[in-house]
């Protein structure tokens, strides 16, 4: 049978990803970083043909036909596909709709999460958990405003003291290969003896960071160890403290700044002692500041060079948050949310925390811009950043220059 050519194919290709919603349309290559957008599409035409790209989440081609492919707005995005090389427009030529194999139902399916029922499934298919875990000995002191995220977490108390489990925890850790990061953060009121003894009974290859002030570092409350690496909270006026120890390449130097001039200021001492500094925005109601420091643009979309299973693992997950637990002083296990399990390590382990945690519906480890407005209205979705301890602190979740309705 001849086919009359007045029918197409009209494809994405596997290495691309198109999201449509509320008349919002973006098309990524994952492999030339390049992004297709038409905001507020007003031709229903078009809207149309978004609107059946995106529900076809096995292969991202459906067929149109002569009239479609004649109209202006859709053949402008035909052009602009096959200039970026993100898909094409064939004539059909039989009824097989072209095989377009997507790595995407692999990363969806890996995934599920409704599949998954212990804590031996969870490891085995993400091998991911944890990943970070901080550790707090201490309790309400002018660190607070350092971590005004966790502050929720850290006021939980209990009648033990984490102290006591120490060897515990150790081997609670120990069991886990993906830890790549350990925090220890040290307040005015910890026990220095105990870390330490902690500290250097630990033989894993993940990697410590000890948080404290640098007075108490200079102090020599902390005993130094190579092997670690020392982020040291100061402030601008850091002066003659620093001599002792500026040569020492694993320190960082953390400041909290609010301003430009702030930043400013640290880019010099840096320069000038040649040391290694971390710039943390803090908010203060200057929010001039973080439109420019903080929000996201398209560029910073472009640099996190996102593959399309990155994308889609962060329909799924909050990769910011996932993984991240926290003990504190009194031997709770959060996600340091304040919308968490709360399990404490007297009774129970870590292994128990991710478990419970997993099957929490609003566990911080699944809130995701596709439910939140007024991401959830925006085709960058995915594409974004996760939701950041800003956003929450803040509770405004589009800090970005991208998409202005
Ligand atoms: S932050 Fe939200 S509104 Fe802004 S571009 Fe990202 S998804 Fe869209």
């Amino acid at each position: 049978m001849k086919f009359p050519v007045n029918k197409y194919w009209l494809y994405i290709e596997p290495y691309a990803y198109l999201k449509y919603v509320e008349r919002h349309l973006i098309v990524y290559n994952e492999l030339n970083k390049t992004i297709i957008e038409f905001q507020n599409i007003d031709d229903k035409i078009l809207n149309n043909i978004a609107e059946q790209l995106n529900s076809d989440t096995e292969c991202c081609c459906i067929e149109i036909d002569e009239k479609q492919r004649e109209n202006e707005n859709v053949s402008n995005f035909i052009t602009q596909l096959r200039t970026n090389f993100s898909g094409d427009c064939i004539i059909k030529t039989n009824n097989f709709k072209p095989l377009i194999l997507k790595q995407k139902k692999e990363a969806r399916q890996q995934f599920d999460f409704s599949k998954i029922d212990d804590l031996y499934q969870i490891r085995y298919k993400l091998k991911l958990l944890p990943r970070e875990i901080t550790l707090h000995f201490g309790m309400k002191s002018e660190y607070d405003k350092y971590y005004p995220f966790i502050d929720n977490a850290c006021s939980l108390s209990s009648e033990i003291d984490i102290y006591n489990y120490m060897g515990k925890i150790y081997n609670n850790i120990k069991e886990y290969s993906n830890v790549s990061t350990l925090n220890i953060i040290c307040y005015n009121d910890t026990n220095y003896a105990e870390i330490n003894s902690f500290i250097n009974r630990n033989h894993s290859s993940y990697n410590v960071f000890i948080h404290c002030d640098i007075l108490q570092f200079l102090n020599k409350n902390v005993v130094f160890n190579k092997k670690h690496t020392y982020c040291l909270y100061c402030n601008t006026d850091l002066g003659k403290n620093i001599e002792s120890v500026k040569n020492y390449d694993n320190i960082i130097f953390c400041f909290y700044v609010k301003n430009s001039e702030e930043i400013e200021k640290i880019q010099a001492i840096s320069e000038q002692l040649s040391i290694t500094t971390k710039i943390i925005p803090a908010y203060d109601n200057n929010i001039n500041f973080f439109e420019k420091y903080i929000f996201t643009d398209r560029d910073d979309i472009i640099e996190q060079n996102l593959s399309v299973d990155d994308i889609l693992v962060n329909e799924i997950l909050n990769t910011n948050f996932f993984g991240r637990i926290y003990v504190n002083k009194f031997g709770f296990i959060t996600t340091g949310s304040n919308k968490s399990t709360y399990l404490n390590i007297s009774e129970h382990s870590i292994n128990d925390f991710i478990l419970k945690e997993m099957q929490f519906n609003e566990s911080i480890w699944f809130l995701l811009r596709k439910n939140i407005e007024p991401c959830k209205n925006c085709a960058y979705c995915n594409l974004c950043p996760p939701i950041s301890e800003y956003e929450i602190l803040l509770n405004r979740f589009n800090l970005c220059n991208i998409y202005k309705k």
